[in-house]
């Protein structure tokens, strides 16, 4: 069985899928990490983004594996070096790129074969488990978003002004809901999950309700 959660930078996605995840015992599946890891090995292969035949190369070479929490590139971890403000912006440059989506998305579906999971990123829901059980849009105001995120970054030592983040977030709101290929946007079936006024806590309460309660209805088994 197949959870499907989208939604833009910030609304809790992560947190949420990986506690919703451990709820259900179903394995969780960060797809935002992997296009992280596509911008670092092409930075670091010197493959600029806008060389859609480089990246071609670039991905059939690159192992990407999950380990718990950790996200590890060709044996090596990668977990915390993908965080930071370039890869946000790069990420989503690098995820814009048809040949890189068709790499991932081919990945992100032989992971899946077998197993019960819970998938988190922008396109789970419209293009890459069509058919999942349940999907969810999770979504919260640009604002509050910053806010969580200036938290984040702080945590980590780093200051940046809450404009400077909330512009960052917009440009990257903007970028992944205009692209052309697998843009962001609820799919037709998704349960829109708005988690500005709720806490962490509420929104995994709330979305692990509505499984349970539809599970129970149906008889669907995990
Ligand atoms: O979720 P996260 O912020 O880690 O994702 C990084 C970038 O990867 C996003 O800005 C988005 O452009 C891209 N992405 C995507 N499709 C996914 C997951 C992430 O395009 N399924």
């Amino acid at each position: 069985m197949v959870i499907t959660i989208d939604g833009p930078a910030g609304a809790g996605k992560s947190t949420v899928g990986r506690e919703l995840a451990k709820s259900l015992g179903f394995t969780y599946l960060d797809t935002g990490a992997m296009y992280r890891a596509v911008a670092l090995a092409a930075l670091k292969s010197s493959v600029s983004i806008d060389d859609a035949n480089g990246l071609d190369t670039l991905c059939p070479g690159l192992v990407i594996k999950f380990s718990g929490s950790r996200i590890l590139l060709n044996g090596k971890d990668i977990t915390e070096d993908i965080r930071t403000p370039l890869m946000d912006r790069l990420s989503s440059a690098v995820s814009a790129v048809p040949v890189v989506r068709t790499h991932l998305t081919r990945l992100q579906r032989e992971m899946a074969r077998g197993i019960d999971l819970v998938a988190e990123g922008r396109d789970m829901g419209t293009v890459v488990f069509p058919h999942a059980e349940f999907k969810f849009f999770l979504t919260a105001s640009p604002e509050e978003r910053a806010r969580r995120r200036k938290g984040d970054i702080e945590r980590k030592g780093i200051d940046m002004p809450f404009e400077e983040i909330l512009a960052a977030i917009r440009a990257r709101d903007a970028a992944d809901s205009n692209r052309p290929v697998a843009p962001l946007r609820p799919a037709e079936d998704a349960v829109l999950v708005d988690s500005s006024e709720l806490n962490i806590s509420q929104v995994i309460e709330l979305m692990t309700r509505h499984v349970k309660n539809r599970m129970r209805a149906s008889t669907i088994s995990p």
